[in-house]
């Protein structure tokens, strides 16, 4: 494991290097849905500071027994607003913000845990209907209304393009996602800075690093296939 997160961390830091950013500017962030806390536990030791999780239930059980660790819990999965209030106890920062309805029920969540929330809002910028995310021509209004909420910091975008076996496929959908950020941005919107671009999972993070990643989500890389 250790081996893998070397590996994994240098090519984070060659990417970076090679499209002229500083490779402090992305993150990794660890992707530990259906591995088991122990294992967690050793990625940790290894060096990893930040995990994301999928499954609040599965997330709830893992961070109860790893209470102990130094470590920044994301949650990346699809969220049900009925599990907000979990979401909100158990997480610095949510990639997976993609309604209204959902805003509303996580702001008046941090207001009762006393708690400013941290989001990003995931945009389905391919249109698949598989996809959870807002759409690209709805984004803008998601981000203003989020604006409005006391309790909620939006601090940027999130997508997960079609699955491709050729990375370069996917480039095109990190760069939506950039133009779309630089365009929301330029709105000037109070309180909205949309400095994070969460893109990039084990088969795709190099390109999504040269299109600005700023949170790559990496799991099999890491912890190797899923069972
Ligand atoms: C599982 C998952 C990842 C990590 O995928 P890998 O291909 O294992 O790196 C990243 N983002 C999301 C939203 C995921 O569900």
């Amino acid at each position: 494991m250790k081996e893998r997160l070397e590996g994994v961390l240098d090519r984070i830091h060659k990417a970076a290097l090679a499209c002229g950013r500083d490779p402090r500017s992305v993150r990794l962030v660890a992707v530990s849905k259906t591995v088991s806390a122990e294992r967690v536990r050793q990625a940790v030791a290894a060096g990893v500071d930040t995990l994301g999780e999928n499954y609040i239930q599965e997330a709830r059980e893992k961070i109860d027994t790893l209470a102990a660790l130094p470590v920044a819990w994301h949650f990346i999965g699809h969220l049900q607003t009925n599990k907000a209030k979990y979401a909100v106890r158990l997480f610095e920062l949510i990639h997976t913000l993609d309604s209204p309805k959902l805003a509303a029920e996580l702001d008046r969540q941090a207001a009762k845990a006393g708690k400013t929330q941290r989001v990003l809002v995931q945009v389905n910028i391919s249109g698949e209907a598989s996809k959870s995310g807002v759409s690209e021509a709805e984004a803008g209004q998601l981000v203003a209304e989020i604006a409005k909420l006391p309790h909620l910091s939006l601090e940027g975008l999130m997508t997960m393009p079609p699955f491709f076996d050729q990375p370069e496929k996917a480039r095109p959908y990190f760069r939506a996602l950039r133009r779309l950020r630089d365009e929301i941005q330029q709105r000037n919107l109070p309180g909205v800075d949309l400095r994070e671009l969460s893109m990039g999972m084990t088969g795709d993070f190099e390109v999504a690093i040269a299109e600005g990643a700023t949170l790559v989500r990496i799991g099999t890389a890491i912890f190797g296939e899923r069972g």
